[in-house]
């Protein structure tokens, strides 16, 4: 961990952080819209890898997330440790829906609860 490969890998692990720092888009230095870290472009292109990638690993029967090939008969698209770390990801997203609606029927219920009890 922690150890630099190349200077050129550097160089644009520093290039990056540096843009992302000053809210421009790492990809090509434009500035990016405010909460998004790359432009409307980059962020198509990049959107646009992701897809190929995604299809080419379903059709090698890879594990979605990190391509690691998965075992005979695995249903999911993901690998054992992806599947579990996916799983939980999904039960977090859950949770915090779950909280914020949680949270704005407790608002009603606080408007209509001053007839009752
Ligand atoms: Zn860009
Ligand atoms: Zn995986």
């Amino acid at each position: 961990m922690g150890d630099v490969k190349s200077p050129q890998a550097a160089y644009q692990k520093r290039k990056y952080a540096k843009r992302k720092a000053e809210g421009l888009c790492p990809g090509c230095g434009k500035p990016a819209p405010a909460g998004c870290t790359y432009c409307g472009e980059c962020n198509e292109k990049k959107k646009a890898v992701w897809r190929a990638r995604y299809a080419r690993r379903v059709s090698e029967r890879k594990c979605i997330r990190c391509g690691k090939p998965l075992p005979e008969g695995r249903k999911q698209l993901y690998c054992f440790y992806c599947g579990i770390r996916e799983a939980e990801r999904e039960r977090e997203k859950y949770a915090a829906r779950k909280a914020l609606r949680e949270k704005s029927q407790g608002d009603l219920r606080d408007i209509s609860g001053v007839t009752q009890g």
